[in-house]
């Protein structure tokens, strides 16, 4: 968790943009805040017979541009703030690609590690219920898994809420399983979308990537596959990589095959054979182009920022980088691709699972792909173009492209 408060840093990137766009006060006040924010208490038999209270939030922010969209998290140490946070940023990553939906976030205090999986079936129908029909739903709130939620979880929640209504609403939740109406492509979209963006970058930077050392931070979802089609696409030679334990360096680059089967095996990326064991902080500042952040929050900050050498960022996760880097990055002529940028490919390709339950009919996997090329690469050049215009960092920039895109529904729909 942030030692920072997160939503305090969400409103304090927000003002930025306001006031470089010279937002009216009303419409800079209405995008300070949630538009609506739903705190639940509700109880959940426990496999001994006893009943637990469990406390959750569902925070919609903004609904301008259409459906509020965003995950929900089961953490013991969620907070209001965070989910507050969070629900901010989804409203910028949905306007920064341009899809047509706003932004949310949900959560419930639990740590399930602790609960059977019939307890976390209970607790995900529980949530379900007791934020109700009259908030969720394909036309207004659309969740989709976040920390320790899975497609299973969404499946039992889609289940309870069809039950509800009285008919089947796929559409109601994304991240599902497939044969529930998930979408192809779903799950290394984050990465993808992250490589579209990197690819882009290095054309406006005239970089060369095939070859390109590079390094990862965190082995899961995002950083995994950022290391497969990294590889792939452009022939990246990734030379570092690291999970929670620490990290692993290899001048001569590292393939994903075999790091992940000794991952799998040995529950670490760390004493890789052949590679060096490094420390997270060490990866950071390793002398190599192209730095990809895919695990935790406030990595890059004002003590370290100085020390980084990649020539390109690409946060695929959520808030590595503090206000203050920022700004040393900036200076220092580091082009970063901002998170809700450069991961917005999971929410992009959710909204396209949200699209073909609507119409209930199936891309196939080229279709998903392509499709989400065509997002990422247009809400790159929005970003760069407005961050040249205007001689501003690129999260900045994002953060002006998107916010305007709101401003401009609210003031077309008559709100200010
Ligand atoms: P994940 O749980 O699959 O993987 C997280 C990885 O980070 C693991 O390899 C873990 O070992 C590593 N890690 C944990 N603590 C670490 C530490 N102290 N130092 C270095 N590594 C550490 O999670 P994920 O889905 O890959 O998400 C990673 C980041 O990407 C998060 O910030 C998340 O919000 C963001 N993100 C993910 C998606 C997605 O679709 N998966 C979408 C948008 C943003």
């Amino acid at each position: 968790m942030s030692k920072h408060n997160p939503f305090k840093i969400a409103q304090a990137q927000l003002d930025a943009a306001a006031e470089r766009l010279g937002l009216d006060e009303a419409t800079h006040e209405m995008l300070r805040w949630p538009m609506r924010e739903i705190h639940v208490t509700f109880p959940v038999r426990m496999d001994d017979g006893s009943v637990k209270v469990f406390h959750g939030f569902r925070v919609q922010y903004n609904n301008s541009r259409g459906p509020t969209k965003g995950g929900i998290r089961f953490h013991p140490a969620e907070t209001v703030d965070t989910v507050r946070a969070l629900a901010a940023w989804m409203t910028w990553k949905t306007a920064v690609v341009d899809i047509p939906l706003g932004g949310a976030k949900g959560g419930v205090i639990c740590d399930p590690h602790k609960l059977s999986n019939s307890e976390l079936e209970r607790l995900s129908r529980g949530y379900i219920r007791a934020i109700g029909t009259a908030l969720l739903g394909l036309e207004k709130d659309v969740p989709a898994p976040d920390v320790y939620t899975t497609p299973q979880i969404m499946a039992w929640m889609m289940d309870e809420f069809s039950t509800m209504q009285g008919w089947n609403e796929f559409g109601m939740i994304t991240g599902k399983p497939l044969p529930l109406g998930g979408s192809k492509g779903r799950g290394d979209a984050t990465a993808r979308g992250g490589m579209y963006t990197l690819r882009e970058a290095a054309k406006v930077l005239g970089m060369e990537l095939k070859d390109a050392p590079t390094a990862i931070q965190g082995y899961g979802n995002a950083g995994y596959f950022a290391h497969v089609l990294g590889s792939e696409m452009f022939g990246l030679k990734v030379v570092a990589v690291s999970d929670s334990k620490g990290g692993i360096y290899n001048p001569k680059g590292l393939d994903y095959k075999a790091v992940m089967a000794h991952k799998k095996e040995t529950g670490s990326v760390i004493n890789f054979p052949g590679a060096d064991n490094i420390t997270n902080e060490e990866l950071l500042e390793l002398d190599v182009p192209v730095l990809v952040p895919a695990a935790l929050e406030d990595v890059i900050t004002d003590e370290n920022a100085g020390r980084i050498k990649a020539k390109v960022i690409v946060e695929l996760a959520n808030g590595p980088t503090t206000p203050e880097a920022d700004l040393i990055l900036h200076d220092k002529g580091a082009y970063v691709i901002p998170d809700f940028l450069a991961n917005a490919g999971g929410v992009t390709v959710s909204y396209f699972e949200m699209v073909q339950n609507a119409y209930d009919y199936y891309w196939d996997l080229e279709t998903v792909h392509e499709r989400l090329d065509k997002k990422m690469t247009a809400a790159f050049h929005a970003v760069h173009e407005m961050a040249q215009k205007e001689g501003v960092h690129n999260r900045l920039a994002a953060y002006m492209v998107a916010v305007a895109r709101v401003a401009e529904a609210m003031k077309l729909r008559g709100w200010v």
